[in-house]
C-alpha cells in the first residue's frame, strides 16, 4: 500500500539550490595526478607521495557564485584501466578525466574512460558533463601530449578541455572544480 507522502515537506526549488550537492569523480591512469590534483583543492598543499592505491571520497563546503553546494569527490584508484565503472557511474554529477602532458600513454587510456561516459551518457536522462584535463602543466619540458590533441580529443567526446599542474596556483586548480559545479549548474 503506498505511503502518503507530504508535498509541503519537500524542498522549494530555492532550498534546494542554497543546499544544492554536487559529486565530482576524478578519472585516469594511475600516476596521473589525480590525488595531488584533489588533495591540492581541499588543503591548498601540494602532496608529492600519496597512496597510490587509495581511494576514498571527500567533501567540502564551497561557494560558487555567490551559491553554497556541498562537493562530495571521488578520488578513483584503477591501476590499470578501468575496472567495475558501476561504482560512480550512478553517482556522478560530473567527471574530471585527468591525464599527464608528460606521459603519452596516459593521454592514450583517457579514451576508456571517455567511451565508458559517452557510452553511460546515451542511455541517462541528463547527460553528465565531462572536463579532460591535462595535468603536470609544469613538466613542459617533457611534453609527450600537444595541447591540440588534448583540445581534439575532447571535442570528439563534446567535453570540456583544460591544462592544468596541481603543483602550481592554488586558484588555478580551485578553478577548475568551480569549473565542473558550474557544467553541472548548467544543465
Ligand atoms: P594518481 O595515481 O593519479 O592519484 O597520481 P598522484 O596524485 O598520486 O601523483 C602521481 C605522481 O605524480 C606523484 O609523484 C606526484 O607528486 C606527481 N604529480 C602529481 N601532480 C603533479 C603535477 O601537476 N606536476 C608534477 N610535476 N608532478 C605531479
Ligand atoms: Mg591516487
Amino acid at each position: 500500500k503506498p505511503r502518503a507522502v507530504n508535498v509541503a515537506n519537500f524542498p522549494t526549488a530555492n532550498e534546494r539550490s542554497l543546499h544544492s550537492e554536487c559529486n565530482i569523480v576524478l578519472l585516469g591512469c594511475r600516476g596521473v595526478g589525480k590525488s595531488a590534483l584533489t588533495v591540492k583543492f581541499l588543503t591548498r598543499r601540494f602532496i608529492s607521495e600519496y597512496d597510490p592505491f587509495l581511494e576514498d571520497t571527500y567533501t567540502s563546503e564551497e561557494v560558487v557564485d555567490q551559491q553554497p553546494v556541498l562537493v562530495r569527490i571521488m578520488d578513483t584508484a584503477d591501476q590499470d584501466g578501468p575496472v567495475n565503472p558501476e561504482r560512480y557511474l550512478h553517482w556522478a554529477n560530473v567527471f574530471l578525466v585527468v591525464y599527464s602532458i608528460d606521459n603519452k600513454q596516459s593521454f592514450e587510456r583517457c579514451c576508456q574512460y571517455l567511451d565508458i561516459i559517452s557510452q553511460y551518457n546515451r542511455g541517462a536522462l541528463h547527460e553528465c558533463p565531462v572536463l579532460l584535463l591535462g595535468n603536470k602543466l609544469d613538466m613542459e619540458r617533457y611534453r609527450q601530449v600537444s595541447k591540440a590533441d588534448g583540445s581534439g580529443l575532447a571535442s570528439r567526446h563534446g567535453c570540456l578541455f583544460r591544462e592544468i599542474s596541481a603543483c602550481l596556483d592554488f586558484r588555478l586548480v580551485q578553478q577548475i572544480f568551480h569549473d565542473a559545479i558550474q557544467e553541472v549548474r548548467r544543465d
